[in-house]
């Protein structure tokens, strides 16, 4: 890419687990980065520790809420685009406290869009015909599936959590924006992501990092509830697909079409962790398995038709899962300072919601 064509992208949740990985996607592509991030307790500068020196890179710490802050930006680099993955984003969490969710996902997702049609309508025609702004959403949004079927692009919003729920929201509130103000607007909706950089209270984090410390790995409910799961990196190429490719209006279901219970995931971690990093006292890591009582409206099934993106866009995952989970494991195994570094001041592990 030439410099003078360079594009120029706000990535927002850029220290977050896929935003973080994005990041260094677009930095890999010759893209502009700048990265917009609250730094909340998911929000870390050391996952973006790969960046420094980076001409490219430009961090500023802030909320996507923040409208004089954003608008800063818009005015400053011109972006060609927005791709907003800052959120709240762990199920257990919104159910402690749901307030967060809406004040994030919802309130400032649709300030961030108000400072984005401003700006959009006072770029030059060339601008607004390159501009896109890519909202990253989840499959939670469409409820849960039976044993059977798949959630398409058509499948009805139905969302069981306040995290789903918030989503749902935003996902609504962007797509109106083209529709209302002619912003283009593409929406991503992607099945669990798994990957390096991802904060240890989601489910393959804690359970590789409770295991390597003979702490209990403890299993919702009786396990069975199934997950589509996806490698970060994949879920991140195709949000590029998307952004270069995709038609204006369009949301594309992200899945890497690996179904598994979650004592499925559990009982890969424990088996990879007895090969290559044995317990000193010979016990097997699914001997630390505990069951522990389900999170309220535990959805029983995820699962995502991607035919249209894979169809439209070319886009297919790099990754099978037993590669993705290998790489993981190993990042994981290579990279405890990090864990420690990111859960040092503010989380131990311990169960979150539960309702009370
Ligand atoms: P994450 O929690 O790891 O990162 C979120 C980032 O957003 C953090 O760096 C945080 O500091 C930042 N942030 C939070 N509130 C902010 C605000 N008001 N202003 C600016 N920054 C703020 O989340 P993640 O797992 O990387 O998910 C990123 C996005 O992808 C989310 O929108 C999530 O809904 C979506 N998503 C996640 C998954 C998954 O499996 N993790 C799957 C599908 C979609």
């Amino acid at each position: 890419m030439q410099a003078s064509e360079k594009k120029v992208v706000i990535v927002t949740g850029g220290a977050g687990f896929i935003g973080g990985n994005f990041a260094y996607q677009l930095l890999a592509e010759g893209y502009k980065v700048i990265n917009l991030d609250a730094l909340t307790y998911a929000g870390h500068l050391e996952t973006l520790e790969g960046t420094a020196g980076n001409k490219n890179h430009i961090f500023v710490k802030g909320r996507i809420g923040d409208s004089a802050l954003v608008n800063s930006l818009f005015e400053e680099h011109q972006p060609t685009a927005v791709v907003n993955f800052a959120a709240e984003s762990h199920v257990d969490r919104s159910i402690d406290g749901p307030q967060e969710f809406i004040q994030t996902n919802v309130v400032e997702t649709l300030s961030l869009l108000e400072v984005t049609r401003k700006n959009y309508k006072n770029y030059s025609e060339k601008q607004q015909q390159a501009f896109r702004f890519l909202h990253v959403s989840t499959d939670e949004v469409y409820g849960s599936l039976g044993e059977t079927g798949l959630f398409t692009e058509e499948t009805a919003y139905a969302p069981n959590s306040p995290y789903a729920a918030s989503k749902a929201s935003s996902d609504h509130l962007v797509r109106s924006y083209l529709h209302t103000y002619g912003v283009p607007i593409l929406i991503t909706n992607c099945s669990n992501n798994y990957g390096p950089y991802q904060f240890p209270e989601k489910l393959i984090p804690l359970i590789i990092l409770n295991a390597l410390e003979g702490k209990p790995l403890p299993i919702y409910g009786n396990g069975l509830n199934i997950r589509d799961w996806l490698y970060v990196e994949d879920h991140c190429s195709a949000i590029r697909s998307v952004l270069e490719k995709g038609r204006i209006g369009e949301k594309y279901n992200i899945g890497g079409n690996y179904e598994k219970t979650n004592i499925d995931i559990v009982k890969t971690i424990c088996r990879l962790l007895d090969k290559v990093k044995p317990d000193p006292s010979k016990r097997l890591y699914e001997d630390l398995i505990t069951y522990v009582d389900d999170r309220p409206g535990h959805d029983l099934r995820y699962a995502i038709d991607s035919s249209k993106i894979q169809k439209e866009l070319g886009w297919t995952p790099a990754e099978t899962f037993e590669s993705g989970i290998a790489k993981t494991l190993e990042w994981y195994l290579n990279n405890l300072q990090w864990c420690n570094k990111v859960t040092d001041s503010n989380y131990d592990r311990d169960r979150l919601g539960i309702a009370l």
